[in-house]
C-alpha cells in the first residue's frame, strides 16, 4: 500500500481544500416566461431560446 512519506499539516490540507467548493450555478431571469434560467441555456420551463421555442429531447 502506498504511504505518505510526510505528515501533511492541517493547514496545508485545508489550504488545497480551499478551491474544493462548489459554484452556485449562474441563474438569470428567462426574458420569455420571466422564470429564473441559466444563461446560454434554453428555459427548462418554457423552452424557449433566442426568441423561439427549442425541442427539449432528454
Ligand atoms: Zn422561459
Amino acid at each position: 500500500m502506498a504511504v505518505p512519506k510526510e505528515r501533511i499539516p492541517k493547514a496545508r490540507r485545508d489550504r488545497r481544500r480551499a478551491h474544493l467548493a462548489l459554484a452556485r450555478p449562474v441563474l438569470t431571469p428567462c426574458p420569455q416566461c420571466h422564470q429564473s434560467k441559466r444563461p446560454h441555456h434554453v428555459c427548462r420551463n418554457c423552452g424557449y431560446y433566442h426568441g423561439r421555442e427549442v425541442v427539449v429531447t432528454e
